[in-house]
């Protein structure tokens, strides 16, 4: 794109957008204006990729999030028009990273599972596979996170209260869903493009927004009833609202229900639609041309949906129920057990009665097929969809697909020997596993061009951006101390970034100089935030013992989000909070370590944060956290893990080298042995300097505001601590200090993370995308 053109189109849109000159402009108006500028660049390209896929089998990937975060400079990246526009800009007189600050994130997603679906979008369109994906477009995000005297509070994100430029509505593709007879609304879509990078292909999120069939009652405001009149929209509208913002467990919610249904219903319409314009006569080959992947099964109505419309069809029920399950993939992305989704059937029944006896159709044919496997009655329970008066979406998502994964090794292994190892003695090809990734577009090349530059340089090649496998070579380009050297002083830089981005938004000072010790990722407690706190809580306590000691200056950062009603997590936060007062309040040791919980993380803090740390924090309690994709993106941009034998940890130090990492505590083997025979007094008392930390929640030293938070902190850690918290903190401990020791020697230290980064070519959402689609998808590259 010239520049000339570019300046022209800009300057042409705001006239077009805002009747204005574009340099009378606000900052957000002045974003949405180049995004304009840039769209009207890339939809021709867009269209061309449409019709390039539109032979092929396709994937769809239905995900009820898409934790998509910023799109300028990806799209800018993508495009690889990023220097241009910049230039352009600046030509211009705009300052780029204030109208790339003034874009709102597209949050349409809680954490790791909505992430994920955001990173392999941008690797399906990379790798130029035809995929789409589909949701629903939320009128508002997750929350906005405020903390208001340590506490959480939440806000709306009214993400889309200025115009977006990258969503396209597409009125002519509207659908009507219908919960019951007298329970229908307009599925309307929206969409927007996914650039691969190079710009080759150019793929489609497309999210549904919720809308009335009758969007006012002329007649009840002709008698006055103004309220009334739209009480149909208002109430159509509720359904793509706004995103639950509870992460992994089950909110239980009618209308969690419904959005379930709307994007499920909709999206298979849309597809079914197609199929049939494009003249196919009968659905023999429907489930030859798409393959869906259910994210989660949070889109398993799909299952039951897609029965029902081709039964409409004229479709008998084994054949639709084979084309289902031939079309059908599911991904599991938990081991939490109150995380599976089950519906209690008279809810179901109140919201979704004539979808539910497709679900008692599908039950009816598994119970002949537990005689025909001459199932014992006795083992029933491990199968059956309809049981209990409750609906269990996972079993009916096993059932009806065509493949289950786990998203790490040893969630897979679980998943087989464990969770559903009954399902695995009937199916024992179906279980697969698919490591998550991370695309290296975002969560290097953008956020860390620094390190980008350094990698490009050493490898004499920019093919990484799309074979991030062919970082090992890295290994091998380390000659000599000048190649560290450099690593040292783009993590300064970025250290230095992060600290000026925390000074402007937190207003606390922190040194470049120390550690920085990053724990970010949702609020759990098997996430065990609370053990990196203890650790700085007795640390504060060492310190104010020996003032004069040794140490080692250091950096606790925290970023997380609690569910809104999730108690024990909120409380978790109120303490860290007022640790981190106690801590940076103290002149005696606040020039040693600092503690800053940064507000409202999400995609675009994760940005600054993940290239400025030494080390990342992966201590969930050993058999909990499925994958963790964070990790990753620590890994990436060279830091060290401490981390427990969990999730992909195990693939990380596998990959890197366990004497390159900080690996400690219990793992999955010595988690379940030690359940059941568990009595947390005995590390209480024996563990150096806990039982100190313990009693501080509640001898006055840190206060919760008469709340009564940490007491219950407290009593659930004396009273069974679920997590495992005070059994692994002396292995916790003994290893922060031991990497507190090894920093002294600095550049032994970074070799670890240049390692680390080195070999982090594995986690790259390329290879899992690849993955996905040739052994589980069975689509190809457009050739
Ligand atoms: C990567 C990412 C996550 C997932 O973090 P985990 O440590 O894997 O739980 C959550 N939120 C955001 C904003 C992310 O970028």
């Amino acid at each position: 794109m010239k520049s000339l053109e570019l300046k022209d189109r800009i300057e042409a849109q705001a006239y077009d957008s805002y009747g204005q000159s574009f340099y009378e402009l606000h900052e957000k108006e002045q974003f949405v204006t180049v995004g304009n500028a840039v769209m009207e660049y890339l939809v021709p390209k867009w269209i061309e990729s449409k019709k390039k896929f539109s032979q092929q089998k396709q994937a769809y990937y239905f995900s009820a999030e898409f934790l998509m975060g910023r799109a300028l400079s990806n799209n800018l990246t993508n495009l690889e028009i990023e220097k241009n526009v910049k230039e352009t800009l600046e030509e211009m007189g705009v300052n780029y990273n204030i109208l790339e600050e003034a874009e709102d994130d597209a949050g349409l997603g809680n954490g790791g599972l909505g992430r994920l679906a955001a990173c392999f979008l941008d690797s399906g369109a990379t790798l130029d596979y035809p995929m789409s994906g589909y949701g629903i477009l939320y009128q508002y995000g997750i929350f906005k996170q405020n903390f208001v005297n340590g506490f959480q509070v939440e806000e709306a994100d009214p993400w889309l209260d200025y115009e977006n430029p990258w969503l396209v509505k597409n009125s002519n593709d509207t659908v009507i869903v219908e919960f019951s007879e007298a329970d229908k609304v307009e599925a309307v879509p929206y969409d927007m493009p996914i650039v691969g990078y190079g710009g080759n292909t150019i793929n489609t999120l497309r999210l549904w927004s919720a809308n009335a069939i009758e969007k006012f009652d002329f007649q009840a405001f002709d008698e006055g009833k103004y309220i009334d009149s739209v009480k149909a929209q208002n109430e159509a509208e509720t359904i793509s609202r706004i995103l639950y913002p509870n992460d992994s467990t089950d909110e239980g919610k009618q209308l969690r229900l419904k959005q379930q249904y709307f994007f499920t219903s909709a999206s298979l319409q849309d597809l079914m639609r197609k199929y049939k314009e494009a003249g196919h006569k009968s659905f023999d080959d429907f489930s030859k041309l798409h393959s869906i992947q259910l994210n989660d099964t949070h889109p398993a109505l799909a299952i039951p949906e897609l029965i029902r419309l081709l039964e409409q069809e004229g479709v008998e029920f084994e054949k639709a129920f084979d084309i289902t399950q031939k079309t059908m993939a599911f991904t599991n992305h938990t081991l939490l057990a109150e995380a599976l989704e089950v519906w209690n059937k008279d809810l179901f029944l109140s919201v979704l009665p004539n979808l539910y006896p497709y679900i008692e159709e599908i039950n009816g044919r598994l119970v002949s097929e537990l005689k025909e496997w001459k199932v014992d009655e006795s083992k029933w329970d491990k199968f059956l969809i309809i049981q209990n008066n409750s609906i269990h979406m996972a079993f009916m998502s096993i059932y009806a697909s065509r493949a289950v994964n786990g998203v790490a090794a040893i969630h897979t292994d679980l998943l087989k020997t464990d969770v559903i190892r009954e399902w695995h003695g009937i199916f024992p090809n179906r279980i697969v596993n698919k490591t998550n990734g991370i695309t290296q577009r975002r969560w290097l090349l953008q956020s860390n061009p620094q390190l980008s530059a350094m990698i490009t340089d050493l490898l004499g090649s920019r093919e990484w951006i799309t074979d991030l496998s062919l970082l090992k070579d890295l290994e091998e380009k380390y000659t000599d101390d000048a190649v560290l050297g450099r690593f040292i002083d783009i993590k300064k830089e970025k250290k230095q970034e992060l600290a000026d981005y925390i000074q402007f938004h937190e207003e606390i000072d922190i040194d470049p100089e120390s550690i920085f010790d990053i724990q970010i990722k949702r609020l759990h407690e098997y996430k065990r935030q609370l053990m990196m706190a203890f650790y700085i809580a007795d640390l504060y306590n060492r310190i104010k013992a020996d003032p004069d000691g040794q140490w080692t200056k250091r950096t606790f950062i925290f970023g997380a989000k609690a569910a809104p009603g999730y108690y024990m997590a909120k409380a978790i936060i109120k303490f860290i909070n007022e640790l981190a007062d106690r801590v940076n309040a103290d002149p005696e040791v606040n020039g040693i370590i600092k503690v800053v919980f940064v507000e409202n993380y999400g995609v675009s803090y994760a940005e600054k944060l993940f290239p400025a740390a030494d080390v990342s924090e992966q201590i969930s309690t050993a058999g909990k956290e499925a994958s963790g994709t964070g990790n990753m993106k620590f890994m990436l941009n060279g830091a060290v893990t401490v981390g427990t034998m969990d999730g992909a940890n195990v693939e990380i130090v596998e990959e890197a080298g366990r004497e390159n990492n900080y690996i400690f505590g219990m793992e999955v083997e010595e988690v379940e042995a030690k359940r059941g025979n568990y009595d947390p007094e005995i590390p209480l008392q024996e563990t150096e300097g806990l039982a100190a930390v313990v009693e501080s929640l509640t001898d006055g030293t840190y206060h919760d505001n008469g709340t009564g938070m940490f007491q219950d902190i407290y009593d659930s850690l004396t009273g069974g601590d679920e997590y495992f918290v005070l059994e692994d903190f002396a292995d916790y401990r003994e290893t922060q200090d031991r990497i507190s020791h090894d920093y002294r020697d600095s550049k032994a230290f970074y070799k670890k993370g240049y390692v680390n980064m080195a070999n982090a070519g594995k986690f790259s959402s390329d290879r899992t995308l690849a993955e996905y689609a040739e052994e589980i998808w069975h689509i190809s590259k457009f050739q």
